[in-house]
């Protein structure tokens, strides 16, 4: 295996031993942990260069503002992203959603207008625009999602009509693990006049992510859960649509000049980041995209196919487990969620824990998708580059301990179907 074993000793927090046994993490679909150079990055800021930035002119003052302005470089680079002006830090994913729905979505959608979701979509991909719509007389159409945890193109082709403003897609499932057809998905999706935001939570930590490949308008991404601290990550916007969107926020920072009964507003980004922003984090995510490129993303995809080989592999021989989404590993990432006929995932989950294996029970926000599936819940095992074939192997034999605990008979709560 390429990387696992190579790289787990850059993280501190996986060398700890919890009930007497090896951590085993399984949940960075979650968050992922954190590398000690995004580590010694933080410590590094607060030590030597904390202060404000874009106001001081004074020494560290500019540093600080240098190191803030240089994350966003390296993230707006990682990204394929035009220029850095593109990129704008939010608390992550949630809040990059909110600010387009709140700002372009608010502005450009009206009474009978429609926005195009899918069935599979995280919660933070589904309430920002459930708001817009009941605020605005629009309507939510939803694109479903076939057996095989796959979108169904046709049906989202049918989806689109005159009325169509936005479609909002994740790229790659948080519980389905599926990658979804972001280019041919815009491509139908721009020829209907709408633009197309993209929920790249799961996908910019764990496979190489070209925004104008894509051929996104704005992609959502969440800086924790590719190494870096919590309360980072993004808004990637073409930088038009950011220029003609009303701002988010309002506050100090993001002004030209106030007036007492208006206000002119600066460029983008900082139109969009009211007050004093996360700067040690957002400093932070630019030590962890340096880590991820230095790794390269190829290498970190490569890692997570081979392993999501070996764990599907490995699920299939346990009786009773039930793995949803895609088996075919061209179309789908390391996030594998099972249910087992004999426990509820809750207590699959509990089992685990005894033996140090940390995965997510739950709806894991997506309770349309599990409704779709007849589940309430599932398990969910996420990989990342520090994960090992023997992580798998102590999953495996923690599942064979769920049937011994609770029996071979199946659990009348575990999968209804
Ligand atoms: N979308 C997807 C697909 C996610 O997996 C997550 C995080 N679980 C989010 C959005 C929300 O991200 P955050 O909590 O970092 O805002």
């Amino acid at each position: 295996m390429a990387l696992g074993p190579h790289v787990r000793d850059d993280f501190p927090l996986l060398q700890r031993h919890i009930h007497g046994r090896r951590l085993v993490y399984l949940d960075s679909a979650a968050t992922s942990q954190k590398p000690r150079a995004v580590l010694d990055a933080l410590l590094r800021y607060y030590q030597e260069s904390n202060a404000n930035v874009h106001r001081g002119i004074y020494r560290i003052a500019e540093e600080a503002t240098a190191a803030y302005e240089a994350a966003r470089a390296t993230v707006a680079a990682f990204l394929g992203a035009g220029r850095p002006e593109e990129v704008v830090f939010t608390r992550g994913t949630t809040e990059a959603l909110n600010l387009v729905a709140a700002t372009w979505g608010r502005t450009r959608v009206g009474p009978g207008d429609e926005i195009v979701l899918t069935e599979m979509e995280h919660h933070s991909n589904i309430v920002p625009w459930q708001l817009v719509a009941a605020e605005r007389g629009a309507r939510l159409r939803y694109v479903p999602v076939t057996d095989e945890g796959r979108l169904d193109l046709e049906a989202f082709d049918r989806l689109l009509g005159p009325r169509t403003r936005i479609v909002a897609v994740t790229h790659q499932s948080n519980v389905l693990g599926t990658v979804n057809p972001i280019p041919r998905i815009a491509e139908r999706a721009h020829a209907a006049g709408a633009v197309v935001v993209v929920d790249a939570a799961q996908s910019v930590p764990h496979q190489p992510v070209d925004v104008r490949a894509l051929g996104a308008d704005f992609l959502a991404f969440s800086g924790h859960k590719m190494l870096g601290p919590t309360g980072t990550g993004g808004l990637w916007a073409r930088y038009e649509l950011l220029e003609a969107m009303p701002p988010y926020h309002g506050g100090g920072e993001m002004i030209a000049l106030v007036e007492p009964d208006r206000s002119t507003y600066k460029a983008p980004p900082h139109k969009f980041e009211a007050g004093t922003p996360n700067i040690a984090d957002s400093i932070a995510l630019g030590a962890a995209v340096d880590y991820l490129r230095a790794i390269g993303l190829e290498a970190v995809a490569a890692h997570e196919r081979e392993l999501t080989a070996y764990t599907l592999e490995r699920l299939r021989e346990v009786p009773g487990v039930r793995v949803l989404g895609p088996l075919d590993l061209r179309d789908r990432g390391g996030a594998i969620s099972f249910t087992m006929d004999v426990a509820h995932p809750h207590d699959v989950a509990q089992v685990l824990d005894g033996e140090g294996i940390a995965v997510r029970a739950g709806h894991h926000c997506a309770q349309l998708l599990h409704r779709r599936f007849g589940l309430a819940a599932s398990a969910r095992a996420s990989l990342h580059l520090y994960n090992t074939t023997d992580d798998i192997d102590a999953l495996v034999a923690g599942l064979y301990l769920v049937r011994r605990v609770f029996g071979r008979a199946p659990h009348p709560a575990a999968d209804p179907r």
